[in-house]
């Protein structure tokens, strides 16, 4: 019986693991499906996690030094796919494994982040990190002064939008259709911004550039033709898949509250609705999908949980 169960080891369930084990957890598994680190191992950069100053730092290297400092306080660290966290009539939970085996637990902190939906256009995944972006918090700054493209209609594009229109010269949004998803007030922001171009009614079909990487974007107009626009940097804001399949039960029910976009509703503490299950990181409502927060999510959820088990 596991004191504490930890699914997905990013930034948030390494944080977590960290911190339950220091602070008196005995039996502490974290389930990692890939090599520990998370998302951030597909940054070639970052340089917004305070104290951590070293001149392009990569995301695999900014990682690196997580998963033993965890371990040398006893985290066991599992490489296995969880399908499925259950919770018995008696408040144990069981952790079922891909490989057909399982696990319980007192507690279960989940971790298992989430993940930006791709738009599809050609040169999207080889120039993913070198010019294509999906966070404008983690690489608007390399696009100081510079101009860039965001493609999206919904509420992050435009959000992203206006955050890029105060560090960039100049945005153009591309989008599809010629009205947008995103909440009026959002829109009319947007149309008063005087740096951001809409450029609508348009289909991104590629993005292009060489070693140094994007050089700009083609999008197919109404009309058919192609329309481009140079530019440095291009971000899509197209959609957002959140990693919650492991809360989804034998019914198709989630086994905690969730809101209506699938993240896992959580109070201050990170606990959800069900006592004994904390979710922490880019899977929580409101996240706001960085790695200094993910890590303290974890650090909450893990004193939460240490306090969870003591009263049990
Ligand atoms: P994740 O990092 O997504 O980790 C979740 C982990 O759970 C993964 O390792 C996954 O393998 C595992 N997992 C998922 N499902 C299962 C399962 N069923 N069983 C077992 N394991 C599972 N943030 C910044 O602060 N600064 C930046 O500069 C920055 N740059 C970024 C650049 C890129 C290219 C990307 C993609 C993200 C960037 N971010 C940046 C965002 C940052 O990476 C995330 O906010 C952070 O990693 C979220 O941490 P997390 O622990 O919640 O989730
Ligand atoms: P979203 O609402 O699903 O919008 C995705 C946008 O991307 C849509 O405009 C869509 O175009 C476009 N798109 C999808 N696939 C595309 C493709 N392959 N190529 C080009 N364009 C494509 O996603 P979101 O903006 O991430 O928002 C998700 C949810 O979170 C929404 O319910 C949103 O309201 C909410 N949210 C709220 C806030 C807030 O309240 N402040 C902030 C952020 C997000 P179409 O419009 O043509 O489908």
């Amino acid at each position: 019986m596991l004191d504490c169960a930890i699914i997905g080891g990013g930034p948030a369930g390494l944080t977590a693991g960290l911190y339950t084990t220091r602070g008196g957890l005995d039996n502490v598994t974290m389930f990692e499906k890939g090599l520990p680190g998370g998302q951030i191992t597909m940054s070639s950069e970052i340089e917004n996690y305070p104290g951590a100053t070293a001149h392009n730092l990569s995301g695999m290297d900014f990682m690196a030094p997580w998963p033993e400092q965890c371990q040398r306080f006893g985290l066991k660290h599992e490489m296995s796919e969880v399908t499925r966290i259950s919770r018995r009539t008696d408040g144990i939970f069981t952790i079922h494994k891909s490989d057909g085996t399982a696990d319980e637990a007192k507690s279960v902190i989940v971790c298992t982040g989430s993940t930006p939906k791709r738009a599809g256009f050609v040169g999207e995944d080889t120039f993913f990190g070198r010019g294509v972006s999906t966070c404008a918090t983690c690489d608007g700054f390399f696009y100081k002064n510079k101009e860039v493209a965001v493609i999206g209609g919904g509420d992050t594009a435009l959000e992203e939008a206006l955050y890029l229109a105060k560090i960039c010269t100049k945005v153009y949004l591309i989008h599809r259709r010629d009205s947008f998803r995103a909440a009026p007030n959002t829109i009319a922001r947007v149309k008063n911004t005087p740096n951001i171009e809409l450029v609508v009614n348009a289909i991104p079909e590629e993005v292009f550039g060489g070693a140094m990487g994007v050089e700009g974007i083609r999008v197919k107009l109404q009309d058919g033709t192609l329309h481009q626009i140079d530019v440095p940097g291009v971000f899509v804001f197209v959609g957002n898949n959140v990693n919650n399949q492991v809360l989804i039960q034998e019914d198709g029910s989630f086994l905690c509250e969730m809101t209506q976009w699938g993240e896992v509703k959580v109070d201050l503490n990170m606990k959800t609705s069900i006592p004994g299950l904390f979710a922490a990181g880019d899977m929580r409502e409101s996240a706001p999908k960085q790695v200094v927060c993910a890590a303290g999510d974890g650090a909450v959820a893990a004193l939460q949980a240490i306090a969870f088990v003591d009263g049990h």
